[in-house]
């Protein structure tokens, strides 16, 4: 099992629901976490906060999401089985955003500053989760990808809010929109 990389086809295709969380729910689970964190040892400028298991070929509801995003020695991440979205409030923050399956492209995604996530646990537990500011964008953006959504679809078509991060050292680098306009790749059919 791999993170894949736009084009590839789960990255485009909604996810069904999960019935029952058994054994290879948890497996899949502890793969995404493993590859998560072997991603960001590959790359020493960003940080991997979230990843959805579309993103490594299984369209299934489950995300895996990192419990503190803003410090890359904590390594733990909490499962999250069929989350949906149960409301959006507070500003509308624009803001970059980045993707494991969209390698160093960044983009400006408008999102709303607070979110609640009605989720299950690997051991059944129901939650409701109340996320601001980074961790509603990552809940967001990862749910987005249940659904087949990337972050660039969100803003295609803008002028000024796409960059590429330069990988030496970790600056973000303005991109032309026309320069990716037309990349098939990214945009799918
Ligand atoms: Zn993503």
């Amino acid at each position: 099992m791999k993170i894949l990389m736009t084009p590839a086809a789960s990255l485009r295709e909604p996810s069904q629901k999960i019935g029952e969380i058994t054994p290879a729910i948890k497996k899949l689970a502890d793969e995404m976490i493993k590859l998560s964190l072997e991603w960001e040892d590959e790359h020493p400028h960003e940080i991997s906060s979230a990843l959805a298991a579309p993103q490594v070929g299984e369209n299934v509801r489950m995300i895996v999401v990192r419990n503190n995003s803003e410090d890359k020695s904590d390594k733990e991440f909490t499962a999250l089985i069929n989350p949906r979205v149960v409301s959006e409030s507070g500003r509308l923050i624009t803001d970059w955003e980045g993707c494991l399956s969209v390698p160093a492209l960044y983009g400006k995604v408008a999102r709303r500053d607070s979110v609640k996530v009605a989720a299950t646990l690997l051991d059944g537990t129901e939650v409701k989760i109340k996320a601001d500011g980074h961790l509603a964008r990552t809940m967001l953006h990862e749910i987005d990808h249940l659904n087949g959504v990337l972050f660039v679809d969100k803003i295609r078509g803008k002028k000024k809010s796409f960059a590429r991060l330069h990988t030496e050292d970790g600056a973000l680098v303005p991109v032309d929109y026309a320069e990716i306009a037309d990349d098939a790749d990214l945009w799918g059919d």
